[in-house]
């Protein structure tokens, strides 16, 4: 069912992806961790212009150059390697391109998706979490209601990564009065819609480079071409999204953890303790040997869920285990990485420090880890 080779495309890819990586976003994400947050830093979005990474989510037709999601994967683990707030910006506009590749009309699509090509760099956002709706995504206190052809929403969104700067807004609503699944559609929201406002940045530990925001939609008025499929499809439509993005997160998880791994390995064989490298204890170089066959692990268990995506199969809980598996590894490669870095990782800044106060978002973002073995025991 699965190749473990890559493509030569592939492999030209990764290798190309691993280089500014490692040469141009970590070092940037340094800089950007620790100034107060401002939005998408701009170097960023010249990157997303420069590489034409929109381009990679979207169908030949509109003007992309689209990519299978087990591509997608080895992309998004180069720049979960080298940012995980970056790679979660253009995570967000993954979203809600497959919302569209999922749900979207023709015309819906021809509209949107050229927002987010060249010239310029491009963001969208993805907005379903609510103050009081986390975990739970089967009701909405955002309503909408008809006004003759057209839409109103009200309501408030947050965290929104990429809030304020977005293109556009795939946001998810109930219809007034109801407070179920059935009740709710997802519509589309252009960036400078009348009565779309948006909070002060958020100031939070991790995913600095992801700015995020409070949004508010304050009775805004839009046409009813903006909802996206029949009316009571938005519930379907967002587990349909997250079944894709789970696995997509989960190789941001692979690239962070690879990160922290290759710098408690380079340090382990550096720092010596009375005369000899730390890496000679066996509690050190089983604990990485440990790591980097979970790693391995982790990275199959992703290429596994986007080929069952790419082949069209079923890959709820495929997706959820790669989540699971990938944003704990993370946390705990991060966690030991600051154990064995010592004095020279708890300190700001340090890429260990900040990679650490990263992997604890990937468990909590788009279901918690508590979320995911929901969906897999629920399968048993
Ligand atoms: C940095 C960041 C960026 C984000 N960006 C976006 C964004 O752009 N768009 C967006 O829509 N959302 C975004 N989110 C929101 C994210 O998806 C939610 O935080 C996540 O779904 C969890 O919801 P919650 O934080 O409200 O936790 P809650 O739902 O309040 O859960 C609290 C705790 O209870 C646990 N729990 C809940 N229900 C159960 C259960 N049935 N069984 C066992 N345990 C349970 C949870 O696992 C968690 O540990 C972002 C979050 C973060 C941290």
């Amino acid at each position: 069912m699965i190749s473990f080779e890559l493509t030569q495309k592939q492999l030209a890819m990764q290798e190309y992806f691993q280089r500014l990586a490692v040469e141009r976003l970590q070092p940037r994400s340094m800089q950007v961790d620790a100034a107060a947050p401002a939005g998408v830093d701009p170097d960023y979005l010249t990157f997303i212009a420069e590489e034409n990474l929109n381009a990679f989510l979207i169908p030949k037709e509109y003007g992309g150059k689209p990519l299978d999601h087990v591509s997608l994967a080895i992309l998004f683990e180069e720049l979960g390697a080298g940012c995980a707030g970056f790679a979660a910006v253009y995570a967000q506009t993954f979203h809600s391109v497959a919302a569209l590749l999922i749900g979207g009309s023709d015309e819906q699509k021809k509209l949107f998706f050229p927002l987010l090509l060249p010239p310029g760099g491009h963001v969208s956002s993805f907005c379903v979490t609510e103050e009081e709706s986390g975990s739970n995504t089967s009701s909405f206190s955002t309503v909408f209601s008809r006004k003759g052809k057209s839409f109103i929403l009200r309501g408030e969104k947050s965290p929104v990564i990429n809030a304020g700067q977005s293109r556009f807004y795939v946001v998810w609503a109930n219809e007034e009065g109801t407070r179920n699944r059935a009740g709710i559609s997802a519509f589309l929201i252009p960036g400078k819609t009348e009565g779309l406002r948006f909070g002060p940045y958020h100031d939070k530990p991790g995913f600095r480079p992801a700015p995020t925001a409070t949004i508010h939609l304050e009775d805004i008025r839009i046409p009813e071409e903006n909802m996206i499929g029949p009316a009571g499809s938005g519930y379907l439509l967002l587990m349909q999204i997250l079944d894709w993005g789970r696995a997509l997160s989960a190789s941001m998880a692979v690239g962070l953890a690879r990160t922290a791994i290759e710098e408690v390995t380079r340090f382990a064989k550096q720092r010596v303790i009375l005369k000899r490298p730390i890496i000679k204890n066996q509690s050190i170089a089983f604990l990485l040997a440990d790591l980097v066959t979970e790693l391995e692990a982790a990275r199959a268990l992703v290429w596994r869920a986007c080929r069952l995506i790419d082949l069209g199969r079923d890959h709820t809980v495929a997706s959820s285990m790669a989540k699971l598996y990938a944003s704990e590894l993370a946390v705990r490669a991060t966690t030991e990485g600051l154990l064995i870095l010592g004095q020279s990782g708890y300190k700001r800044p340090s890429l260990m420090d900040k990679i650490h106060r990263d992997a604890q978002v990937l468990r909590i973002a788009e279901g918690t880890s508590h979320v995911q073995k929901l969906i897999i025991s629920g399968q048993l």
